[in-house]
């Protein structure tokens, strides 16, 4: 529950049969088993709340005489303890409904959000590194369902990389608990790029292949997806000025569909502690090659015009796309 979008808050719970004496002797056994781990206690307080209409006890009653009852409990053990509403140090909230009571003592915050699918699909690009797995991560929280893509350019580099993807993956799958990974050959494109593309432009056109890449990943699954998700952060690096963005996202225009770059705000810091709360920050920080660092130029271009880049890329073969999806793995985590 605690991992599951959807929930913002969550609690251990007694439960009893909506009755003022079984209240009473739930709240007895409650207090003792509080006091064991909190010896030291001082106050309490009791917040009773009637969840269902038509309940005959009375909320007063329960607080009047439920308190009573744990006073004396406290008391026979040699603690005489004092009530306090505003901020005791045992605050007892008491929730009544129809048949059942529950009784809890601490509220514990969940992820918040919603839940996975309810806002729709999403393709979410995994690059191995420590801010896709946060896009991801973010999307999901909001109700995005969504299936991985990560490109290797393996034997050229390890295959580091696809282990860290699929490791991540398995990190996530506490969000969503089932994750789609599509691992896509991409050395064909790279090389393609590098030998008839003018150099300084090599990041941006990886980045189109990508994506459409990704698109062609969405439409082979199901149900479409109308989203991408990349970990991109303004200005982080030099492929992620404003400038490369509009020349990227450009891939999807007329195609009714959007890159979320849930990043784009966020400076390093911020996504490593979220990285860390969520509990991919381990596994992204060990190291790997990365398929792009393959061939970053000395120069790359920082501010692409998009007429130039769309002039660069009709030097390149299209059918390698399709030959790379067509030799892409897939698994199901
Ligand atoms: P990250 O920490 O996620 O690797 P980064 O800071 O290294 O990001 P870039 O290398 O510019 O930034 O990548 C930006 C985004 O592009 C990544 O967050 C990811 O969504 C996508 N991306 C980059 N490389 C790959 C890859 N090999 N496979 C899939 N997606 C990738
Ligand atoms: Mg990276």
């Amino acid at each position: 529950i605690k991992n599951t979008p959807g929930f913002s808050t969550y609690y251990e719970a007694w439960a009893c049969p909506t009755d003022l004496e079984e209240i009473k002797k739930a709240l007895v056994e409650l207090s003792e088993e509080y006091f064991k781990k909190n010896p030291h206690i001082k106050t309490f307080g009791l917040k009773t709340e009637k969840v269902d209409s038509g309940i005959k006890i009375k909320s007063n009653d329960v607080n009047v005489e439920g308190g009573s009852a744990v006073w004396k409990y406290f008391s026979s053990i040699g603690n005489e303890l004092s009530v306090n509403l505003d901020n005791p140090d045992l605050k007892i909230h008491i929730k009544i409904k129809k048949d059942k009571t529950f009784l809890f003592t601490e509220v514990e915050k969940a992820v918040g959000g919603l839940p996975v699918g309810t806002a729709g699909r999403a393709v979410a690009l995994f690059s191995g590194g420590i801010d896709s797995p946060v896009a991801a991560f973010l999307a999901m929280k909001r109700g995005l369902e969504i299936t991985a893509v990560h490109f290797h350019s393996v034997p050229q580099t390890s295959k580091q990389s696809i282990e860290k993807v699929k490791e991540l993956i398995g990190e996530l799958k506490k969000y969503q608990h089932k994750i789609k990974l599509y691992l896509i050959p991409i050395i064909p494109i790279q090389k393609d790029i590098v030998h008839n593309a003018e150099r300084k432009f090599s990041i941006v056109l990886q980045r189109r292949a990508f994506l459409k890449l990704a698109d062609m990943v969405g439409t082979k699954e199901k149900k479409e997806s109308p989203a991408f998700i990349t970990g991109d952060s303004l200005g982080q690096v030099a492929s992620q000025t404003l400038e490369n963005m509009v020349a990227v996202s450009q891939v999807l225009e007329g195609r009714g569909r959007i890159i979320l770059r849930p990043l784009i705000a966020y400076d390093k810091k911020e996504i490593m502690d979220l990285a860390k709360k969520i509990g991919t920050l381990k596994i992204s920080e060990k190291p790997h090659d990365d398929a792009c660092s393959l061939f970053v130029p000395k120069n790359p271009e920082t501010r692409a015009n998009l007429e130039q880049v769309l002039a660069e890329e009709e030097k390149l073969n299209p059918d390698l796309l399709d030959e790379a999806l067509a030799q892409a793995e897939i698994f199901e985590v």
